[in-house]
């Protein structure tokens, strides 16, 4: 009998696994397709360009979350109807950079269109929720907003990575990134640097640079409510000068993400490239 034991156990855990993140593919592009407009009549060109790139984009970051698992884009029924439909599958061929997470997509893309941010990442949400109030595996629990105060320049902000890529994707998301933009070199510098949990090289930000970090709670099974949360033990290493609030001080016990998650990233560096290019 090969039934029980320890292998047959791992083996369990693996398939649900793959099962919950291919839910979770679905889940994701049917908000996707629930909330961004098929009639882009109104669009301006420039829209219209960037929603399909983001599109493209996240075919290929799902794509890749499945590859994780042990699955394919063609397991995914949602997945490849979209990629047969838009005819992408050239793109998720030969499509050149490690994307983005799809989560962080899906509020890029409501940038494009969309006013009120936070209530559009509060509905990505709560669409992408499993049944039963289960979490998708590829949602963000974090987002994070910052701005400069006493500056009429935009609020940025940015997602947290979650846990569905491992080191070494991280750190190719991260290289691409700073191509791409997508972070500044003095944030990747500063995740470099780290050596035994410290940072050698702190991002310098001045005292108006305000952040404030926020999730999406589950107490009592109400995944809707957003909370202000403060920055995890990592951000407060790695920033200097950046006004926190609430400005907790959290013990490096408190949370448990590897660094490279957070959502500050990716808002201080919209934030750092905004400034730049003024
Ligand atoms: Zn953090």
């Amino acid at each position: 009998m090969a039934s029980g034991g320890p292998t047959s156990a791992k083996e369990d855990q693996r398939c649900r696994k793959k099962t919950k993140n291919l839910e979770g593919c679905d889940r994701l592009l049917e908000t996707y397709l629930q909330m961004v407009p098929v009639d882009r009549q109104h669009f301006t060109a420039a829209q219209k360009r960037s929603l399909n790139n983001y599109t493209v984009e996240l075919l290929k970051s799902l794509k890749d979350v499945l590859m994780k698992t042990g699955s394919t884009w063609q397991d995914s029924k949602r997945l490849s109807r979209l990629v047969r439909k838009g005819s992408y599958r050239r793109e998720l061929k030969t499509f050149p950079c490690t994307p983005r997470p799809p989560f962080l997509l899906l509020l890029e893309m409501g940038k494009v269109f969309e006013e009120d941010i936070l209530g559009w990442l509060r509905q990505i949400y709560v669409g992408m929720r499993l049944p039963h109030d289960v979490e998708n595996p590829l949602s963000a629990r974090t987002m994070c907003y910052c701005f400069r105060s006493h500056s009429t320049e935009a609020v940025f902000y940015g997602a947290c990575v979650g846990s569905f890529v491992g080191a070494e994707k991280l750190r190719k998301y991260f290289i691409a990134g700073l191509k791409k933009g997508w972070f500044t070199d003095s944030i990747v510098s500063a995740l470099e640097s780290v050596r035994d949990d410290v940072v050698e090289s702190r991002v310098p930000f001045d005292s108006e640079v305000e952040c404030s970090a926020f999730q999406f709670g589950n107490k009592n099974k109400v995944f809707d409510n957003m909370y202000k949360i403060g920055p995890c033990y990592r951000c407060k290493m790695l920033f200097q000068g950046v006004n926190f609030t609430p400005d907790r001080n959290r013990s490096r016990g408190d949370e448990g993400f590897e660094w490279g998650n957070c959502a500050e990233y990716y808002a201080f560096s919209q934030l750092c490239n905004a400034s730049d290019a003024t």
